[in-house]
């Protein structure tokens, strides 16, 4: 081992190429609605929002906020689908210097009381049909204030209509109607002013976000990024990934905003450049194909897996996708056939980018003005250094051979919510350790090879299920694949292969293995193999090995 630390040698100060604002994050929204008080800010189920209408809905939410008690550094929870009330609350608390801890609303309860009691939000917004679950993840925290709303109530102003939250028969009508801790969103927003409300921040040092991790690792953290890691990160997305034109793009906004790549390379970037969201509360390839043919979208950001349904769905040529010029693919490995075949339909760019939660998230991407190359996650951001090391000593190893890929940037967090054990492993001074295995080959292109543990060892071979996965991927009859390890006797691991095939496909095992001999080392070919008709995900539509690992073993057990 080392006995200087890993990152000593390693620059620890990079003046930054770019002058990104220190500012509020908010300050996005309102320098677009004094720009373009009349474009249209949001679009939902047919209805909309101009720029100075979401302001304003914002400043009446930050006022009914401070109404509540909440004030700068004040933590406030936001568990809804991408809907104009989540807008309108994230700028609302912003304006207030405020924190948003964005919380997804499939959590159940013990994970919903994990991220409620350790960020100790004071505030939850939420949706009514999720009022139950909330209430019973803070029966101990007494002075939480819920604010409820629902999905039919989007449009706030103008409209005179008091909130009515349907007369439930479980009491949340009346509970609602007597005050007390919970609160209608509507009739907070009609009895707060309109007036300007902005705090100043401390850019580099306040925070923004509060934004626990994926929960496809470990324990959930909340990862602490300030307004300047998200202002930082927006901006190096809009210079790398996009060619926009300010006032003048559709972003369909399918990404879930509670994960921050949908917070980042979606909302921050389309409020910043004053474009107007298409949102979406749930993915649904149907609806979305049709979304895009009728309102035209010409930028369309997501995960590998939402362009996978895409270009599967039976019925594609009915519809016209050509408004699609622009497309970030993050969250996971996209595959190179993909992005092909989604180029053909749509006539747009696809490229792939990477990052993780601890990095606002963007560290990387194929850029939108140079050689691409598929495969890879590209070259590091503006201002961003990345470096391939040892996992163990943390010296540099040589080009193009696998490493852990550390990162620097304005973007990388400030480190984990009250645990500095937990994010001294992973950040040093500015350095952060992605825990993600890659290489760099020799133009400075960086490729990931795995997650670390992702990584299988079958009889004394390192086998990265990442590359199987882009063989399986060739198969024109598999629609989706993930490899992974699992225990076995003789090889202490084997590779193991669920498959999901394309409507109306055939395939069989014996052929499936056929084609994977002739195309891989015959360690790595998969020794067992699972057709299903599903993989679980998540709602950002992150594959959950872990989930799919349990059910696996849990499988085995019972036999
Ligand atoms: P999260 O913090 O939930 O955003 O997850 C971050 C993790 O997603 C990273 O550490 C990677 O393991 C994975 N990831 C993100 N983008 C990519 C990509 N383009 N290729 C492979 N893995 C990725």
């Amino acid at each position: 081992m080392s006995q200087q630390p890993w990152y000593s040698h390693y620059p620890q100060e990079v003046p930054s190429t770019y002058p990104y604002p220190e500012q509020n994050l908010a300050g996005f929204l309102i320098e677009s609605a004094s720009k373009y008080p009349n474009n249209k800010a949001l679009h939902f189920l047919g209805k909309e929002l101009t720029y100075a209408q979401l302001l304003s809905a914002s400043y009446r939410f930050a006022h009914a906020l401070r109404g509540l008690g909440v004030g700068k550094g004040d933590r406030v929870a936001i568990m809804l689908p991408n809907c104009p009330q989540l807008v309108i609350a994230y700028y609302g608390v912003l304006h207030l210097g405020g924190v948003v801890v964005m919380t997804n609303p499939l959590y159940m309860q013990r994970e919903l009381a994990h991220q409620l009691h350790d960020s100790g939000a004071s505030v939850v917004v939420t949706l009514d049909f999720l009022y139950r679950k909330v209430m019973s993840a803070v029966p101990s925290m007494t002075d939480t204030h819920i604010i409820v709303t629902s999905i039919k109530d989007y449009l706030p102003f103008p409209s005179n209509v008091l909130y009515p939250i349907k007369a439930k028969k479980d009491g949340l009508e009346r509970e609602v109607q007597y005050g007390g801790r919970v609160h209608a969103f509507r009739k907070l927003l009609r009895g707060s002013p309109a007036t300007p409300l902005h705090t100043e921040v401390d850019a580099k040092r306040d925070l923004a976000l509060l934004q626990y991790t994926g929960g496809t690792t470990g324990l959930s953290k909340g990862v602490m990024l300030t307004h300047y890691n998200m202002i930082a990160n927006t901006i190096q997305t809009s210079l790398w990934a996009y060619k926009s034109v300010p006032g003048q793009e559709r972003y369909l906004a399918a990404l879930p905003f509670f994960h921050v790549f949908g917070l980042t390379v979606l909302m921050n970037q389309a409020i910043m450049l004053a474009g107007e969201m298409l949102l979406v509360p749930k993915f649904e390839i149907a609806a979305i194909l049709k979304l895009i043919h009728t309102m035209k979208p010409t930028i369309f950001p997501g995960a590998p897996t939402m362009y996978i349904a895409l270009i599967n769905h039976p019925d594609i040529r009915n519809y016209d996708l050509s408004s699609i010029r622009m497309c970030i693919s993050g969250a996971a490995p996209l595959p190179h056939e993909v992005q092909e075949r989604f180029e053909a339909i749509t006539g747009g760019r696809l490229i792939e980018g990477y990052g993780l939660t601890e990095a606002s998230p963007v560290t990387h991407a194929n850029n939108i003005w140079e050689k691409r190359k598929f495969g890879s996650i590209g070259i590091p951001f503006p201002d961003t250094i990345a470096k391939i090391v040892h996992p163990e000593t943390g010296e540099d190893v040589p080009e193009g051979q696998i490493g852990e890929l550390a990162v620097f940037g304005p973007q990388v967090m400030k480190g984990y919510w009250n645990a500095p054990t937990e994010t001294a492993k992973v950040l040093n001074n500015g350095w952060l350790r992605t825990g993600d295995m890659a290489r760099m080959d020799e133009d400075g292109y960086f490729y990931i090879m795995d997650r670390m543990k992702d990584m299988i060892i079958a009889g004394g071979f390192n086998i990265f299920p990442r590359e199987v996965e882009e063989v399986l991927f060739e198969h024109p009859a598999i629609a989706e694949a993930v490899v992974m390890g699992v225990p076995d006797q003789y090889r202490g691991e084997t590779v193991k292969v669920f498959v999901v095939l394309k409507e109306g496909a055939k395939l069989t095992k014996e052929e499936l293995e056929k084609f994977c001999r002739e195309r891989l080392a015959a360690y790595k070919v998969p020794r067992i193999y699972e057709f299903r008709a599903s993989l679980p995900k998540t709602m950002a539509g992150k594959i959950l090995r872990r989930k799919l690992a349990e059910e696996d073993q849990n499988q085995e057990a019972e036999k």
